[in-house]
C-alpha cells in the first residue's frame, strides 16, 4: 500500500510535486550554509534534497500524518526530524549557532514566520522561501508603491531581499488559488537600528494600519493629544518613506513623547 498524506487546508498544506522546482529552491541556499532549518516538510519533496546537504540539518513539522509519511520515506531522518509548531518553537534550543531557514511556507501564517523570523534576526542569516506571489512582492517592494507595507519595512530594516522566481499553481497538489513566489532574504550588517527598535515597529504599523492617512493623523494613535511639532513627514503617506525615514520618524515620536513626559 503506497502510503499518501491528506492535504490539510488548515494547515496551508499545498504539496509541491514538481521536482526540478524543489531542487531549485535547495541550490537557492547560500553554499557556504553550515546549519539549516526547514520549516513544513510535509511529504518531503524538498527535503529530499536537504537532506543530501553535507550540514548540519533539522527540519520541522506540525502535521502527525506528515510526520509519519516522512519517518517512512526517510528512514535515516530521526533526530533531524522535529514533531512541532514553528511559531512556538524555541530556535536556541536546537541551534547553538546562527542557522539560516528554507521552506515552502504554508501560506496563512506566512507573516506570522516572518515576525518570527525577526524576532530571532540575529540567529537567521539567511531565508529562502516559498510564499504567496503577493505577498513576496510586497516584502520585496521600494517606497512608492501602493504595496509597500509593514512588512516590505521591518524586513528590509534588517535583511537584503531578492525575488528569485515565481511558481505556477499547477507545481502543487492540490494547486493554491494563487501564484507562489520564491524570495530570498540575506541579512545585512545593521545590527541596531539608530532608534528604539520597538516604537520603530509601533511607528510602521501604526501608519501602515491607517495607509491612507498623512503620517500626522496615523500619529496620533501613537502622541495621544499632544501638540506635534512640524516636520517633513507629517504631510505624506507611509508609503514613500524609506526604512531611514521611519528611523528619523520614530526619533521625532520618541522625542516628543519625551519633552511631553518632561513638561507633564
Ligand atoms: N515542504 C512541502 C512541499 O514543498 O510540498 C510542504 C509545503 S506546505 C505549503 C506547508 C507545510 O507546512 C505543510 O506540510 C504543513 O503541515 C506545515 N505546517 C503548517 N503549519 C506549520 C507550523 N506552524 N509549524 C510547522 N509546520 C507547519
Amino acid at each position: 500500500m503506497t502510503m499518501y498524506v491528506r492535504p490539510k487546508k488548515s494547515l496551508g498544506q499545498h504539496f509541491l510535486h514538481d521536482r526540478q522546482i524543489a531542487e531549485r529552491i535547495a541550490h537557492s541556499i547560500a553554499d557556504n550554509t553550515e546549519t539549516l532549518l526547514e520549516i513544513g516538510a510535509g511529504t518531503g519533496v524538498l527535503t529530499e534534497f536537504l537532506l543530501e546537504k553535507d550540514i548540519h540539518f533539522k527540519t520541522i513539522e506540525i502535521d502527525g500524518e506528515s510526520i509519519a509519511f516522512l519517518r517512512k520515506i526517510f528512514p535515516d531522518i530521526k533526530n533531524k526530524l522535529i514533531e512541532g509548531d514553528f511559531l512556538k518553537l524555541n530556535v536556541r534550543e536546537i541551534f547553538d549557532k546562527p542557522f539560516s531557514v528554507i521552506g515552502n511556507l504554508p501560506y496563512n501564517i506566512s507573516s506570522q514566520i516572518f515576525f518570527k523570523i525577526l524576532d530571532e534576526k540575529d540567529y537567521v542569516r539567511e531565508v529562502v522561501c516559498m510564499i504567496q506571489k503577493e505577498v513576496a512582492e510586497r516584502i520585496a517592494e521600494k517606497p512608492g508603491s501602493k504595496t509597500y507595507g509593514i512588512l516590505s519595512v521591518l524586513i528590509q530594516a534588517f535583511y537584503d531581499v531578492e525575488y528569485l522566481f515565481t511558481v505556477h499553481e499547477n507545481a502543487f497538489t492540490p494547486p493554491p488559488k494563487v501564484k507562489s513566489a520564491v524570495i530570498r532574504l540575506t541579512r545585512n550588517a545593521v545590527k541596531h537600528l539608530n532608534c528604539n527598535e520597538t516604537l520603530f515597529k509601533k511607528t510602521v504599523k501604526a501608519t501602515f494600519n491607517q495607509r491612507r492617512k498623512t503620517i500626522r493623523n496615523s500619529l496620533k494613535l501613537i502622541t495621544g493629544d499632544r501638540a506635534i511639532p512640524e516636520n517633513r513627514f507629517l504631510t505624506l503617506r507611509p508609503e514613500v518613506l524609506s526604512v531611514s525615514d521611519f528611523v528619523e520618524l520614530t526619533n521625532f515620536v520618541e522625542n516628543l513623547l519625551i519633552a511631553s513626559q518632561l513638561v507633564n
